[in-house]
Formats: C-alpha cells, sequence, structure tokens
C-alpha cells in the first residue's frame, strides 16, 4: 500500500494569530504551510475586543506589566516566562502598527491605551473594540505577502509520532471527504482554546481544543487544565461577550438593589479587578439573591454619555442592540459570567517546546505558563504575536538541526485514518453527538463553573465518564463524504470529552482556590501544597497526574487584594 503525501518543513496547525505569526516567522527560510479547520479570518483571534497590553506610556514599565501579570496570576505564572511578554510587548504593538493595524489614537496622534482589570496603568492599546479583527485582518496579509501555503479547511484528526519524534499528521479535507497524510520536520500546534467543553462559552463554535487533545494522544502532557477564566460581563442569554473595555471605559456593575456592589469584593480597583474576582463577585450576588431574576446583574454604561459609546464601544452597542434589544445608551445590559479563556493548555517551555521531539505548542493552545491560575485581559492577544515570533524561531533551529522523516509512517497512519472514519460514518443506530454534546457542556457549566466543590466534581467525572462510554457507540448521522459538518462536529466532540474529564480531575485534585479555581470545601490558597502546576500525561489508557514547580522570580508570593 502507498498514500501520497503532502510534503513541508513545518507545518503549523491553526491559522489564529499565533499560527499566523509563527508561519511568518518560518516563512524566510523554510517551506511552511498552514493547516485550518476554518478560513484564516474566521478564526477565533478576529472577534477580540478589548485590547492588546504594552507598556507604551511614559510612566509605565516591563516591570510594571509583569508584576500585574504575576499577581493577576494568583502567583502561579512562571516568572521568566512573563518577563518576555512584558519585555517584547511594546515591539510586538509596534510591530503590528507597521504592518497597518489602525490602532485608536490619543489626540496627540500616539496610540491609545485604555485601562483593563488588574492593571496599574491604562496598558491596553485598542482599535475601538474590534481590536481582533484587525490584528488578524494585518496579520493575515503579511502571510499572503510571503506567499505561505494555506490548506483552508482541513481538519486535522491525528499526529504521527515514529521513533518518539513527530513526522507529520493526518487531515480530513472538509470538502472532499478525502484524508490525507502530511510529512513534516515539525508540527506547532495553534489551534485556540477549548471553551466550547462548557455550554455558555464567549468562545466560537470551532474552539474545541482539538490541539490538547492531539498532544495529549501522543504523549505530550497537558498543564494547569483546571485553571478556566469565566470573563464576568457576557450577554445574558447568548453568553456573547461584553468586552472588558466597557469597564475600562468607565461602566458601572449593579445589582437588584441598585448597589455598585464590586465595593465590597475589590474596594481599590472596584470594576477593574481581575476577572476572577469580578466574576466570582456577580455569582455571589445573584446566588444571595441581590441578582435581577436571580440570574444577572447590570453593567451600566448610561454615563458615559452616547458620544463615547459611539466611539470606543460601537461593535459592543451593536451586539447588545441585536441580540438583547437593548441600546446602552439608554438603558443596562443584563450580564453574566460565562466561559471565556483557557489558562491550561500543552505544556511548554518559553520557546514552545513540548517533551514530544518535533512538536511545538503556541497562543490559547499552549500552556508556556504566562497567565497562571487567571489570565489578565489584553494579555493573549499579546502572547500570540510575542511568542508566535519566538517559538517560530525555535521551531526553525529544531528544523534545520533534523533530516526529513521517512514518510511510510504518515502514509500507514492515513491509510488507519481513512478506515477508522468510514466506519464512523457508516456506523448506523448509535447515540447522537448533539445529546452527548449537551449533556458534556451543561454538566461542566453546573459542576465545573465559577464556584466548585469535590461532590459535584466527583459527579462531573463520572458523568464525563459515562459520556465517553456513550460515545464508543456514536452514530454520525449523515454518512455522504462531501462537507460532513456532522463527522467534524462528532471528532471534535471525542477530543471535548478527553479535555472535560482532564479538567474535572484537575480541579478535584487541586484543593485549594486560587485565581480562576475556586473551591467552597478549600477557600484558601495553599502554597505549601499547590504553589505547583499540575501536570496530565496519558498513559495507555489512563491519565496520569502530578504536580511540578513553578518558576518564581523577583516577586515574593503574597496576598492577593485589589
Ligand atoms: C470573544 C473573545 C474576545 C476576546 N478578546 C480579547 C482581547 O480583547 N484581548 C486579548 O488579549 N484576548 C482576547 N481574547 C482571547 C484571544 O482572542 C485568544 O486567546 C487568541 O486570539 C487565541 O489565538 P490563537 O491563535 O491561539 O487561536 P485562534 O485564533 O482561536 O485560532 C485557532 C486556529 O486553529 C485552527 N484549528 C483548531 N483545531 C483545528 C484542527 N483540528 N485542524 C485544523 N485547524 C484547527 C482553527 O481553524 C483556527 O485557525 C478574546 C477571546 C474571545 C473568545
Amino acid at each position: 500500500m502507498t498514500i501520497s503525501t503532502f510534503d513541508h518543513d513545518v507545518l503549523v496547525v491553526g491559522a489564529g494569530l499565533s499560527g499566523l505569526r509563527v508561519a511568518i516567522e518560518l516563512s524566510e527560510k523554510f517551506d511552511v504551510a498552514i493547516v485550518t479547520k476554518v478560513h484564516p479570518l474566521r478564526s477565533h483571534s478576529v472577534s477580540a475586543q478589548g485590547g492588546i497590553n504594552a507598556s507604551l506610556g511614559e510612566d509605565d514599565s516591563w516591570e510594571a506589566h509583569a508584576f500585574d501579570t504575576v499577581k493577576g496570576s494568583d502567583y502561579l505564572a512562571d516568572q521568566d516566562v512573563v518577563e518576555i511578554l512584558a519585555k517584547e510587548a511594546p515591539r510586538a504593538v509596534i510591530e503590528n502598527e507597521c504592518w497597518g493595524t489602525a490602532f485608536s489614537r490619543t489626540d496627540d496622534g500616539k496610540i491609545a491605551q485604555r485601562p483593563f482589570g488588574g492593571a496599574a496603568f491604562p496598558r491596553t492599546c485598542y482599535a475601538a473594540d474590534r481590536t481582533g479583527h484587525n490584528l488578524l485582518h494585518t496579520t493575515f496579509e503579511q502571510t499572503l505577502r510571503k506567499g505561505i501555503k494555506f490548506y483552508n479547511e482541513w481538519y486535522v484528526t491525528s499526529l504521527v509520532k515514529s521513533k518518539n519524534r513527530i513526522c507529520g499528521l493526518t487531515a480530513l479535507e472538509i470538502a472532499t471527504g478525502e484524508v490525507h497524510g502530511f510529512t513534516a520536520k515539525a508540527v506547532v500546534l495553534a489551534t485556540g482554546g477549548f471553551g466550547r467543553v462548557y455550554g455558555h462559552s464567549t468562545n466560537a463554535l470551532i474552539n474545541t481544543g482539538d490541539g490538547c487533545a492531539l498532544a495529549l494522544r501522543v504523549g505530550a502532557p497537558l498543564k494547569d487544565m483546571e485553571f478556566v477564566q469565566f470573563h464576568p460581563t457576557c450577554l445574558f442569554g447568548s453568553s456573547i461577550l461584553i468586552t472588558e473595555g466597557a469597564r475600562g471605559e468607565g461602566g458601572y456593575l449593579v445589582n437588584a438593589n441598585g448597589e455598585r456592589f464590586m465595593d465590597k469584593y475589590a474596594p481599590e480597583k472596584m470594576e477593574l479587578a481581575p476577572r476572577d474576582i469580578v466574576a466570582r463577585a456577580i455569582r455571589t450576588e445573584v446566588l444571595e439573591g441581590r441578582g435581577f431574576e436571580n440570574e444577572y446583574v447590570h453593567l451600566d454604561l448610561r454615563h458615559l454619555r452616547k458620544e463615547k459609546i459611539l466611539e470606543r464601544l460601537p461593535g459592543i452597542r451593536e451586539i447588545c442592540i441585536n441580540f438583547a434589544g437593548v441600546d446602552p445608551i439608554d438603558e443596562p445590559i443584563p450580564v453574566q459570567p460565562a466561559q471565556h479563556y483557557s489558562m491550561g493548555g500543552v505544556h511548554t517551555d518559553c520557546f514552545g517546546v513540548t517533551p514530544v521531539k518535533g512538536l511545538f505548542a503556541v497562543g490559547e493552545t499552549s500552556c508556556m505558563s504566562v497567565h497562571g491560575a487567571n489570565r489578565l485581559g489584553g494579555n493573549s492577544l499579546l502572547e500570540t504575536l510575542v511568542f508566535g515570533r519566538i517559538v517560530g524561531k525555535k521551531a526553525g533551529e529544531y528544523t534545520e538541526s533534523v533530516e526529513q522523516p521517512d514518510s511510510s509512517y504518515v502514509g500507514q497512519q492515513t491509510f488507519e485514518m481513512r478506515e477508522r472514519l468510514q466506519k464512523l460514518l457508516l456506523h448506523e443506530g448509535g447515540n447522537s453527538p448533539v445529546d452527548i454534546r449537551e449533556t458534556m457542556g451543561q454538566t461542566m457549566d453546573v459542576l465545573v463553573g465559577v464556584y466548585r466543590k469535590s461532590d459535584a466534581l466527583e459527579a462531573a467525572l463520572k458523568m464525563i465518564r459515562e459520556l465517553k462510554k456513550r460515545f464508543e457507540n456514536v452514530s454520525v448521522g449523515r454518512s455522504d463524504e462531501k462537507f460532513n459538518y456532522a463527522l467534524v462536529r462528532t471528532l471534535e466532540l471525542e477530543n471535548m470529552l478527553e479535555l472535560a474529564e482532564v479538567i474535572t480531575m484537575g480541579a478535584l485534585m487541586r484543593r485549594e482556590s486560587r485565581g480562576a479555581h475556586w473551591r467552597l470545601d478549600y477557600p484558601e490558597r495553599d502554597d505549601t501544597n499547590f504553589l505547583k502546576h499540575s501536570l496530565f500525561t496519558k498513559v495507555e489508557d489512563y491519565i496520569r497526574t502530578e504536580l511540578i514547580d513553578v518558576n518564581l522570580g523577583k516577586f515574593e508570593v503574597k496576598e492577593r487584594t485589589y
């Protein structure tokens, strides 16, 4: 049996900001190709609203940025990685500006910066409330200029490893239903977050954590998976994000008694405390009976007045009108917390190197760890650009040092993947992937959410394992080969179930409260036992869990108050 494969030096999986930035770095010297399950401009990076952090202000400094990030992380971030992020931030922003991103301006023509949660200075550069849209389009233009090869709407189904080294991948061409093999010296995972493991999420439907599941299956560990960010202000009903920029511009959070309740939780920072604190405050207000309809609170922008809302938050106004029938110029916005960001991901060092030779990870899919237990707003877009460049360089060095692998392993695995998908498509009368997905989302929302406790987590783990069993007898429901999105959704579900289990295992294991992970039965931070990263490795059929040291540095571990 011979199956021809596509050959490249390096493959990048994902065409969000991090994947594009990696590919740009590699394109000077190497034959690099990007494989992406949606058109690059539909990657979730496009929907980033509020902005990107860089210490451009006269009184600001990289040290202040680094300190805010480490404190925001509840001291779990690796301080050496944070230092790189903060030092490289101005360069990343200016580079993108030079490429053409139209940042909003101050009256004297400088890049405008707004205050964001947990930051000591207005440090968040923005393009109105469509920052990700601007950055992604600009960066995409650069990939076109460089002539980088794209495989658009190809779904990566597995990584190929032989002799302890990654040598390629298999991918489903969605338009034709064909499975193809790719041979390469290195693979960079840039597949974004896994928000859709939860039912209520601000993430795009495509954010299913494929990269984490692919990595886990070839023996690369995942790290800190229990740290899931819940954004405090998501539109009630649809969970569409209302950017932190709305509070950065001066918005108030108000409960059903008309009180600006943040003074109880973060008297100094008020609405601009970090997200974990504001999300818990809103949940507490609602649980204690001070919410509207026992569900949500109000985000009030009316005092900002029409002109400012139209200039700085035009996209938010549109979202509120279209999806909630509320015009924030005249009425407060109903908001509640929902899943937003994955702090955990594929375990790497600060160069994106995983423990599996030839495999790299970057962006939201990786865990370097720069966000620790809680990410600050504006640091994630920054991470994609800063580390996209660095990981691209490192993957290039590795590529130069190794031979092109033998494509026969890729051919063999491609053949097996074809057989597997054929079988899956033809299997009738089994369980519905839609039902399994809905139950998974509800389980994670209710039992592994903002507030956690052991009996709920145990119930969640039992349910997820039961769903994994049900998945063994799943029927896609459609057997046609061309554009079979039901098949893609089913493969994504398989990945998400794997991650739901790991997240819940991590949440159960971590018997403390730190950052976004809050245990009602262990409400204190426990630095003696848990100032550690959690690591999850698949060993045959079970997940091995261990704790590893955090890279501490000049910022002393302290109590975290705002
Ligand atoms: C609504 C919203 C607003 C946000 N606002 C901000 C903000 O203002 N500031 C900030 O700093 N951060 C923000 N974030 C977070 C930030 O946008 C993301 O963390 C970041 O853009 C992720 O970029 P990425 O390149 O890692 O992944 P993404 O942009 O998510 O791209 C993932 C890519 O992987 C590809 N992919 C995935 N699986 C497969 C597969 N199996 N096969 C092939 N391709 C695959 C997809 O096609 C896609 O191209 C926001 C997030 C959301 C959801």
